[in-house]
């Protein structure tokens, strides 16, 4: 990049040298040539005013090699005296330009290639009192000449100029590039990308950044997960380990033994189930393609899955029921039922005895809502916003005593967030937990 900006800064400045070049080059010739024109006007000046014999006297006895070429011209056009030609010989010289021009305006100029003399060259012509006209001509030393003369200190400039360009833009890339060079250090460093002298690069940036802390937060939260397993499997395994164990060294008694393998029952079958839900999350976190999604009556999921869920409900002596209508959603049916299932699980599992659960289906404008409502134990304030964390349980004691491992809101968070529907979490400790989930109604058009 510094570079690229480098060579165009380079490109820029050469041209600007040229274009300055070619002014000055231009502006010199315009100025060198009044100053010419003057020079020729004050020589007419001084002349102008003596008898014509006089003057014809003067230009005859002129130096044929002095700067200026003299000419007399009189009313017919005929010339009446010239210093370096014979004016005998000179055709009419009316027809030249600065000479009709003299003869209406009172005086003319002209840059032209002289006929009589074969060279390029200056003419001042002015109109006399006795209708004469006196012309003083210049040879003018050719434009390519002119600027041959400059060549050397023009291309001197021109090299001063290039080296000050490279340098200056060395300079001013190095400062351009500096705050690019300490990026990739302050990355994190919200006060330096703040102040980062180009705003237009802040979307860049705080997309940066953003990716930056994602993976960083990936890394800790992957960490964090297998730290979290590792935990959540050592404690059913040793409870295994340690009920048979009792059992092979002969330490438990006939009458004991049937309660010792019922422990190490339960404990292997939470090994199971949170070994299943370790496979869904990960599963949820790695499928790169979108699993099918098909019109599917929430009212209907809602409705096998509180079937499905009434003998769990009726060993915690909480009644189980679904309300509402059908409404169509796009979604995966198995998800949906994940879904519906963990919410009814929770608010069965979390709940008193005598408690109940209702879940409602609500269709809405565009729509759909669900409703998981029940008058169990609550959730403190505090907890709610961190209840669909991997692991989170409010009451881990509670919680291992019904089996819960908390990754089950976890799953429904992340499958929520395929479907794109909101979730809420409404409870008081005491009087019981609203769950909303909020879904688009099914539409004929993406269907
Ligand atoms: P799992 O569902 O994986 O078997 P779990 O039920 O402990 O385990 P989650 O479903 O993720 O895990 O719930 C996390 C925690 O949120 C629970 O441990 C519980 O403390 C709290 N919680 C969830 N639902 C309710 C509810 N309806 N009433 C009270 N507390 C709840
Ligand atoms: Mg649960």
């Amino acid at each position: 990049m510094g570079k690229k900006i480098r060579r165009q800064l380079l490109g820029i400045s050469f041209f600007a040298a040229a274009i300055t070049l070619l002014l000055a080059v231009v502006i010199f010739y315009q100025v060198f040539n009044g100053e010419v024109f003057a020079g020729m006007e004050s020589t007419a000046n001084v002349l102008r005013w003596l008898p014509r014999e006089t003057l014809v006297q003067y230009v005859n006895d002129l130096d044929e090699d002095d700067e200026s070429r003299l000419t007399l011209i009189d009313e017919t056009g005929q010339v009446l005296a010239d210093n370096r030609m014979d004016a005998d010989a000179l055709e009419n010289h009316n027809d030249r330009e600065e000479v009709s021009e003299a003869r209406t305006d009172g005086e003319g100029t002209s840059i032209r290639r002289s006929s009589s003399i074969r060279e390029s060259a200056y003419y001042y012509a002015c109109l006399l009192e006795d209708g004469t006209v006196l012309r003083v001509c210049r040879e003018r030393e050719n434009v390519l000449s002119l600027i041959y003369h400059m060549f050397l200190p023009l291309s001197a400039i021109v090299a001063v100029l290039i080296a000050v360009c490279i340098m200056v833009s060395r300079l001013a890339v190095r400062s351009l590039m500096e705050p690019f060079d300490q990026l990739t250090d302050n990355l994190d460093n919200e006060v330096f990308l703040k102040d980062f002298p180009y705003p237009e690069l802040t979307p860049l940036m705080e997309t940066i950044r953003v990716q930056h802390a994602d993976i960083l937060n990936n890394a800790t939260m992957r960490q964090d997960f297998t730290a979290s397993v590792s935990h959540e499997l050592k404690t059913p395994l040793a409870s295994i380990s340690g009920y048979s164990e009792l059992i092979a060294n002969g330490m438990v008694g006939e009458g004991d033994a049937s309660k010792f393998a019922e422990k190490i029952h339960s404990n292997a079958q939470r090994l199971l189930t949170l070994i299943n839900d370790i496979i869904r999350l990960n599963e949820l976190d790695t499928s790169e393609q979108q699993e099918a999604f098909e019109k599917v009556d929430l009212y209907q999921v809602v409705q096998d899955c509180v079937s499905m869920l009434q003998l769990n409900a009726h060993k915690h002596k909480v009644t189980l029921e679904a309300e509402g209508e059908s409404a169509f959603i796009r979604a995966n049916r198995n998800m949906m039922d994940e879904v519906v299932y963990n919410l009814c699980d929770n608010a069965i599992r979390y709940n008193n005895e005598d408690g109940n659960v209702l879940v409602k289906v609500q269709p809405m404008k565009d729509k759909v809502r669900l409703m998981v409502m029940d008058n169990g134990i609550g959730i403190p304030e505090a907890h709610q916003s961190r209840i669909f964390e991997r692991f989170y349980r409010v009451d881990k004691s509670r919680s291992k005593a019904t089996g819960g491992t908390g990754l089950g809101l976890a799953i429904v968070k992340h499958i929520l967030l395929v479907h794109d529907a909101e979730v809420k979490v409404e409870s008081r400790v005491g009087k019981g937990t609203v769950i909303t989930v909020d879904f688009h109604a099914y539409k004929e058009s993406n269907g």
